[in-house]
């Protein structure tokens, strides 16, 4: 197709890849290159660019010109789209042949404006960091007045921006101008200061704010905010680092990632894009991590490549009613510059590059992400949260580094497209949790007994990899200690514990049964439990003393420490209080839920229909309707929802699940009317039950000869985890007992262990086996530890990509040594070594009818292979074999060949990747020769030569059944590939 035909069909594609990030920088920069290299005139360059005029107006005058141009234009046009949007590739966008065109720009340039013309994307790229510099010699040398000067530097100008304003300016003043501005870049290169010259020559004033922020910084983040209610912990004695993942798998394998790794390179998805977002679930530990970064940037032990950094928590924003500029922003909401607030300002805006904006707690904001509302001028006022989407999505204050964390729920697409990149915290390793609780206890004794717990109970062990449930246990470990075989199983159960420890904490208990224990605190906890309530019904995280007040809170109840007061940084208001963390206020909410008479019945119906209104922001508004209406709430019903409503009515349901558990009757008794709980009981079950069908009923009829496959809907892990919080085997049973599929997939779930507990606890109730496919999860070693009781009805087990080591299938293996329907199972990309192959070739020698084995991206070598072949000599039936991007090496495919030389159940063997040679080739070529069974032979990316090809061939003048050897990326030259293909077209080479 010809470059003006592609130019016509994708003209939608190319308008949305230069123009839906909001900034014009995209479509510039084509335009800086179509100018050097002549295709576009002046004149041209000025009908497009006109002043004021909408972006994707600008951007299809583009479009129609170099259309109407014609192919050689077009050709060029796409070249230079491609340069600048290398993202696009791999977007489907089309090139094709287009670059071979590139014009060479040999003209001679004559005159310093041409030179400015041609070397344009160039001197573009010279300039930014010099503006101020240029500016003052033209205005020296006359040819610039200060008007002139501040046209360039106009806020609303990113330096990119400023320096295409100034190259306009200097075209209109004549050559000399143009001989200015080349003389002056010159002298800057010969000097070697371009570009960082102008960041070094802050104003004065500015040392002192940056002293000023940083120890107001520092301050705010030294100790852990949550125990403020309990005792305070410094962050540096209790800081332990959480496990941290790219979003997106980076090309080279990049290791851990560390703390500082959030800010870098790696892992970065859109270059042009400002902003780097760390997802994670409530309790993860998100905020935790930001105030690390605050406090190391502060002492100057991390991020020093940024000279300021403003924190903002998007809770204590949402309470900002007026509308501000950026600049109000920054130094009304994190730390006022004493003098010189212009300059200082300036600044900033001058560069960019040099500062950190972060925002934690996106989730938590009232309105969700959007991008329909533009603003790019740093001094226009706007709505909080206006100015916040506009920062992150760069149309302000372009080239910050702006880090946001939240909540997975509250990203929707719309905010992806904005993002530098994303990284997942994913709580604590189990090391971490070891780590954790020896830090918090400081008598070492205290500390191994209650790790000793935690390993004789998994599913509290599964919860502790959550670092707020993890504080809890270390915070409870008398408690939990002294409870013996009723030790925690849910998330319930902790923040009862939690519960039991802090009020008795406060007034010692009168009788030691833990009966009593409870009803003493009634009043308070009605108090907490309808200001939670109230709060999670309107979005409300941060309460005044007047919030308190309507609910009945009263000192005595504030001592408790479950609430503490608030810490804000902009904090001139009066005294503010917050939960200890939201998913306190949620089990608050819960335990109003469950205990107040007055509560309004349809609200637990409300509350577990919440999947049917995701996304459309009604979850809560319903959920409204059951508050007392007074005004304040009147007012909240007109704000939009935020996005992460949802999670916080799930987590609400959960507790009330957990609390309305048989298991916990005992501790109503004598709080609130038993023929209320049972009803309320009921209620429970009947929803749950109800969502489960809904969910059943939404799985697809197969197509005919394939299996009837479930995959997962949003809101089925929650579901599955209120049946387990209400540890009621037969309301599991009767969930499952109307499901009928096949296979059941949950991959990117974020299943960790805690889930994995849940899913046991209710999918072993399966009426048929299924294949559980679980990829691209948490689930790690406990998680499968946790996974065991279903394990009976699993045929197939897909666990790729879940950080899961050679001790997790150690336990595992054992177990589906026992369960006869287990007979596939996929590992590809865990941390697996040689060590855990013995157990799979014990598998293989137990299990006669296994069939199939992937064990993909692992760390296995010769030994590795030797020991499966030991397994694999003895057993009869294992179809799929799959080692790629292993290290087995010769020896370990000669192991493997002999194994499998007259093997009559494998098709399919993979060793891509492996670091096979010729020796190998020649062992497997034995397979080939004798296997009356194996149809494709896997040896892409090895290091085999002719001669272990020229074997292969020679074995397949026996073999009619097999149908291809992959040989791509071997040792062969392109002669021997022809030759080869030539002469046996199985191989492919
Ligand atoms: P999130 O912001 O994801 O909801 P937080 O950062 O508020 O989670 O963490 C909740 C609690 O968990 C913290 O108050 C702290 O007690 C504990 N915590 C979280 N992360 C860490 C960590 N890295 N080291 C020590 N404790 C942590």
């Amino acid at each position: 197709m010809s470059a003006q035909a592609l130019v016509l069909k994708q003209r939608t594609e190319i308008l949305h890849a230069l123009c839906s990030s909001g900034s014009a920088e995209h479509l510039e920069r084509v335009l800086d290159i179509l100018l050097a290299q002549g295709e576009l005139t002046w004149e041209d360059y000025q009908n497009i660019q006109i002043p004021g005029r909408a972006l994707y107006s600008n951007a299809r005058q583009l479009l129609d010109l170099v259309y109407t141009k014609g192919v050689d234009t077009c050709e060029l046009f796409l070249t230079a789209l491609e340069q600048v949007l290398p993202e696009v590739q791999g977007a489907g966008f089309s090139f094709s042949g287009c670059s071979s065109n590139q014009k060479a720009n040999e003209e001679t340039q004559s005159t310093s404006t041409q030179s400015l013309l041609t070397q344009r994307p160039s001197i573009v790229c010279k300039l930014q960091g010099c503006i101020d510099g240029t500016l003052e010699a033209l205005v020296k040398s006359g040819h610039f007045t200060s008007a002139d000067c501040d046209e360039v530097r106009l806020p609303i100008h990113t330096p990119t921006q400023q320096a295409r304003r100034l190259l306009d300016h200097v075209r209109s003043k004549g050559n000399s101008a143009a001989t200015v501005v080349l003389e002056y870049i010159q002298e800057k290169q010969e000097t070697g200061s371009l570009l960082s010259q102008e960041k070094g020559t802050p104003p004065k004033e500015f040392l002192k704010y940056q002293k000023k922020l940083s120890s107001s910084v520092s301050a705010q983040s030294c100790f852990l905010s949550t125990y403020g209610g309990t005792s305070q912990m410094s962050l540096d004695d209790i800081y332990t680092e959480g496990q941290l993942e790219l979003a997106h798998n980076c090309a080279d394998d990049c290791g851990p990632l560390g703390l500082e790794d959030v800010i870098g390179t790696a892992g970065t998805v859109n270059e042009e894009a400002d902003t780097v977002l760390i997802s994670g679930e409530a309790g993860s530990g998100k905020s935790t991590l930001l105030q690390r970064l605050h406090l190391l940037w502060a002492r100057g032990a991390a991020l020093q490549d940024f000279v300021l950094l403003f924190p903002f928590s998007c809770r204590h924003l949402n309470s900002e009613q007026r509308e501000l500029s950026v600049e109000e922003l920054l130094f009304q909401h994190c730390c006022w510059p004493d003098r010189e607030q212009g300059e200082i300002f300036q600044f900033i805006l001058d560069n960019p590059h040099l500062i950190l904006f972060t925002f934690d707690g996106l989730d938590e904001l009232k309105q969700s992400f959007s991008d329909e509302y533009r603003i790019c001028c740093p001094s226009e006022r706007a709505p909080v949260h206006i100015l916040l989407f506009n920062l992150i999505q760069g149309s302000l204050m372009k080239g910050v580094r702006k880090v946001i964390t939240s909540r997975p729920e509250a990203v929707g697409p719309g905010l992806t497209k904005h993002l530098r990149k994303k990284v997942l915290l994913q709580g604590f390793s189990p090391f971490g949790i070891e780590c954790f609780v020896r830090k918090h206890h400081c008598d070492a004794a205290v500390a191994a007994k209650v790790l000793e717990s935690l390993q004789a109970n998994t599913a509290l062990l599964g919860l502790c990899h959550s670092p707020v449930l993890c504080w809890i246990v270390s915070q409870c470990h008398k408690e939990l200690l002294g409870c013996g075989e009723g030790s925690p199983q849910t998330i319930t159960d902790v923040y009862l514990m939690i519960l039991q420890h802090f009020l008795q904490h406060q007034s010692p208990p009168k009788t030691t049964m833990r009966l009593g224990w409870l009803q003493g605190h009634l009043q308070t906890v009605l108090h907490l439990g309808q200001l939670a309530f109230e709060g999670i019904a309107s979005t409300c995280y941060i309460f005044s003393g007047a919030d308190l007040e309507t609910c009945g809170v009263t000192e005595k109840d504030n001592c408790m420490g479950f609430l503490i007061q608030s810490n804000d940084m902009s904090s001139t208001h009066s005294k503010q209080y917050e939960f200890l963390h939201l998913t306190m206020q949620c089990f608050f909410a819960a335990l109003y839920i469950v205990l107040a008479s007055n509560a309004n019945r349809s609200v637990i119906a409300k509350l577990f229909d919440l999947q049917d209104m995701r996304g459309t922001g009604l979850g809560s508004a319903c959920f409204r309707a059951c508050l007392p209406s007074t005004d304040q709430q009147g007012q909240v019903f007109k704000e939009e929802a935020t996005a992460a409503e949802t999670p916080n009515l799930q987590i609400t349901a959960t507790f009330v699940s957990g609390l309305l558990s048989q298991r916990h009757r005992s501790l109503w008794l004598h709080c609130c009317s038993g023929a209320m709980l049972e009803k309320k009981i009921r209620q429970v079950a009947r929803c749950l039950s109800k969502g489960m069908q809904k969910h059943f009923k939404s799985i697809p009829q197969p197509v005919q000869g394939e299996k009837k496959s479930m995959h997962a809907m949003p809101g089925f892990v929650w579901l599955i985890k209120c049946i387990y919080e209400m540890q009621e085997s037969s309301i599991a049973k009767e969930a499952m007992s109307k499901l009928e599929v096949d296979h059941l997939k949950l991959t990117y779930c974020n299943i960790g262990p805690v889930e994995c507990t849940a899913l046991a606890f209710v999918l072993q109730h399966l009426r048929n086996p299924v294949g559980l496919q679980l990829d691209n999860n948490s689930v790690g070693d406990v998680g499968v530890e946790q996974l065991l009781p279903c394990m009976h009805i699993c045929n197939s087990l897909y666990l790729r990509n879940n950080n899961i080591t050679d001790e997790g299938i150690r336990k595992l293996i054992a177990k589906g040594i026992q369960c006869d329907n287990f007979q596939k199972i996929a590992l590809f990309n865990n941390n697996l070594t040689d060590a855990c192959t013995q157990h799979f070739s014990h598998l293989l020698k137990t299990k006669q009818d296994f069939l199939s084995l992937r064990l993909g991206n692992n760390n296995i070598t010769a030994e590795g292979a030797k020991q499966l072949a030991e397994g694999l000599k003895v057993n009869p039936s294992l179809k799929y074999l799959g080692l790629w991007g292993n290290k087995i090496g010769d020896a370990g495919a000669e192991a493997l060949a002999s194994a499998l030389e007259s093997s009559k159940s494998l098709l399919w063997l993979s060793l891509v990747d492996n670091g096979v040679g010729t020796a190998g080739a020649r062992a497997l070529a034995n397979i080939i020769r004798n296997s009356t069974s194996l149809e494709e032979l896997w040896l892409t990316e090895n290091c085999i030569t002719r001669a272990g090809v020229e074997c292969l061939i020679q074995a397949l003048e026996h073999n009619t059944h097999m149908k291809s050897i992959w040989l791509r990326n071997n040792d062969l030259s392109s002669e021997e590939v022809n030759e080869m293909t030539q002469r046996e077209p199985r191989l492919i080479v």
